[in-house]
């Protein structure tokens, strides 16, 4: 059975911070466009920030700790912290981990990450969501040992496979969202809990999903939102690039990403509305207090 929690009430916002120089890895767009600019990470992270502050909503923020290392940047990640939002771990490098991956490997990537959110916001992470949803007994385990006490990496939909098509036309290598079977009985810790992606209609039901939507399906998922209140919600922080603003900040492979090239305003609107059907009559919290 997995060990998820109780809080059906409770609205967990979440927020991917995977930064364009990650994307543009992704994507495998040249290493120049790799460069990262710590200004332009530091401008998105300052919308989402304030989207989420004007919409009175404190927010799960998962690091990919290398990037601890922009100057800006973290400094605007612990002023967040320390506002009460909450730091949980995106792994240390944003690997795409696929198939016969080594233990070593994994420990490596939660351990360093955990280490380095202990040791720049002075206290550990709760939480982790693994890059590209890769997750296994493993890397549970590895989690677990880490210290960490809750993953939210799983997702299932019998659509999987229409998700990887769509990502495969956009150029992307597939097979990253497989997952493989777990025994959750079988961990070692009694405690560690699982708060895994909502989904809907059979779909994962997740902010940049929803935006790709055309309108009469958007508003269906504005009203089922609403409705049932999924969660956690997640977002991801490329989803507060603004095409006519951010021009040549943006690195061409990452244009092909979905909703980036939608006017910002569109998008915010969209968040807004979503949010607003998300918190009514229910509480946000952040996931570590829902364990
Ligand atoms: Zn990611």
């Amino acid at each position: 059975m997995i060990p998820s929690a109780d809080s059906k009430e409770a609205i967990q916002i979440h927020i991917d911070l995977d930064l364009p120089h990650i994307l543009n890895k992704f994507y495998g767009g040249p290493s120049k466009a790799n460069a990262v600019n710590d200004e332009y990470c530091y401008t998105l992270l300052k919308r989402a920030a304030d989207f989420f502050s004007e919409n009175e909503v404190k927010v799960v923020f998962f690091v990919i700790t290398q990037d601890l290392k922009l100057g800006r940047y973290a400094e605007l990640l612990k002023e967040l912290y320390f506002n009460g939002h909450e730091i949980a771990s995106h792994s240390h490098t944003h690997p795409y981990f696929k198939g016969n991956v080594s233990r070593a490997h994994i420990e490596e990537e939660v351990g360093r990450s955990y280490e380095e959110i202990k040791v720049f916001f002075g206290a550990p992470p709760t939480g982790y969501r693994s890059p590209g949803f890769f997750l296994n007994d493993q890397m549970l385990q590895s989690l677990i040992d880490a210290g960490y006490k809750y993953d939210s990496s799983l997702f299932y939909s019998p659509f999987i496979g229409l998700l990887d098509l769509g990502a495969k036309l956009r150029g992307v290598s597939t097979g990253h969202r497989r997952q493989r079977p777990i025994d959750w009985d079988n961990l070692k810790s009694k405690t560690f809990k699982e708060f895994p992606l909502p989904s809907c209609l059979g779909l994962p039901f997740y902010h940049n999903l929803n935006l790709y939507f055309p309108r009469p399906f958007k508003d269906l998922m504005l009203y089922l939102g609403s409705r049932s209140g999924y969660s956690p919600y997640l977002f991801h922080i490329i989803e507060f690039a603004d095409p006519e603003e951010d021009g040549c900040l943006l690195p061409s492979s990452v244009l092909k990403h979905p909703n980036v090239q939608t006017p910002l305003k569109q998008k915010i609107h969209f968040a807004k509305a979503m949010l607003r059907g998300l918190k009514k009559g229910r509480v946000n919290m952040l996931t570590k207090d829902c364990i």
